[in-house]
């Protein structure tokens, strides 16, 4: 075996026993090998290093079976943070997350739409700051930054694209915000760092396949295909939005006609509901549903019955176990469940019915940035 093969290899096992110790404490280290098929000598030099690196420290002793006593190993979860960072039109979030996963410190700030880029960087600085002198967390126990925001990324550069949301375009996120704060930075789509937290501890833990879909100002999706994010070729893989169902339909802001975000987006939802009554908001529009007004009756069965067609098309293409509703028109108008539910029973194919579970999210206001703080841990952790 080549050398770099055989380093690479050293670095696996010993993010493998990490992770096992991590999600498995507390364990012993014959658990330990049973498990990776490593020798027990193996597992006690790598867990000696990872003690000594201050990822991992004996707990209890048990009894195991025959008389013997076992010590077992947990991790601590104090030993790095990351923070987590969601950038909205209207809000921008920050957590700071332990190394379990333990969102510990959270705030939340208004933004306003006519902000600028250097405005919100300088906001979301102080904001970090003054969550970790609350917390007491110096700086070196901070291993990094993830943002996640709406729109098109450029993952590997932590460039925004564009965010028509934001108002941003070909933005040097990651850098700025590095040279703002001193951290290293990732940034990608806020869709794709829910899908992590899902699979964190959501609604698709540990699922090997499985698609988040957005419903709400934006229309999108993300993907885990066998254990991974799936980003395709420039990281939109998912982009269910700008699919055509109508060629004869309505423009969408993206220039092309018929684009599913133009028949369930709010914007969509609000511009149909104003061509009958002078509705101000999306809320008045649910409202009107709930006074049993036809239009909105009308409108929203529509969007039900849209949303069931996206569903059964992405499940036909990527047949997750598991596909999970999430944004504000789910959270905001609970009672469009039932008829996805009963139109999704109509449309989708037979032979993917079985498997499929569709699911809401439990996440309710953290979900991104829990889960951008786990994709900074999954990312920026070298534990060379
Ligand atoms: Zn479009």
């Amino acid at each position: 075996m080549e050398k770099q093969d055989q380093l690479l290899m050293k670095k696996q096992n010993k993010n493998l026993v990490l992770d096992i110790i991590k999600n498995k404490s507390p364990i012993s280290r014959m658990e330990i090998s049973k498990i990776t098929g490593m020798s027990p000598t193996s597992i006690t030099r790598i867990v000696h290093e990872l003690h000594e690196q201050g990822f991992v420290r004996e707990t209890e002793l048990v009894t195991s079976g025959v008389g013997r006593k076992a010590t077992l190993l947990d991790v601590y979860d104090d030993v790095l943070y990351t923070i987590g960072v969601e950038i909205d039109r209207l809000i921008v979030k920050v957590g700071i997350v332990n190394y379990i996963g333990e969102i510990i410190s959270f705030e939340s700030m208004t933004r306003d739409v006519t902000e600028n880029y250097s405005d919100t960087l300088e906001k979301l600085n102080n904001c970090i700051k003054e969550l970790m002198t609350e917390k007491d967390i110096r700086t070196e126990k901070i291993l990094g930054i993830a943002v996640g925001l709406p729109g098109f990324i450029d993952y590997k550069n932590g460039i925004v694209k564009v965010s028509d949301q934001l108002g941003w375009k070909n933005a040097n996120l990651a850098n700025d915000l590095k040279k703002h704060t001193g951290f290293e930075v990732i940034v990608d789509n806020e869709l794709k760092m829910k899908i992590v937290a899902e699979n964190f501890m959501g609604m698709a833990k540990d699922s090997l396949n499985a698609v988040l879909v957005g419903i709400g100002s934006g229309i999108g999706s993300a993907l885990i295909l066998n254990g991974e994010i799936y980003r395709g070729e420039s990281n939109n893989a998912g982009e269910i939005g700008h699919t055509v169902i109508d060629p004869t339909g309505n423009v969408c802001s993206c220039g092309k006609i018929g684009c599913l975000a133009t028949y369930i987006s709010e914007a969509a939802i609000l511009a149909d509901s104003r061509k009958v009554k002078d509705v101000q908001s999306i809320d008045d529009v649910f409202d009107s549903y709930r006074n049993g007004e036809s239009w909105a009756i009308n409108i929203l069965d529509r969007t039900s019955t849209y949303i069931a067609l996206a569903i059964s098309n992405i499940l036909c293409l990527y047949n997750p176990e598991v596909i999970i509703l999430s944004g504000n028109t789910i959270k905001k108008f609970p009672e469009i469940k039932e008829a996805i539910e009963k139109k999704c029973d109509l449309y989708i194919w037979e032979p993917l019915k079985e498997k499929v579970k569709i699911v809401y999210s439990m996440f309710t206001d953290r979900g991104v940035v829990l889960g951008a703080a786990i994709q900074a841990q999954n990312t920026l952790l070298d534990l060379e």
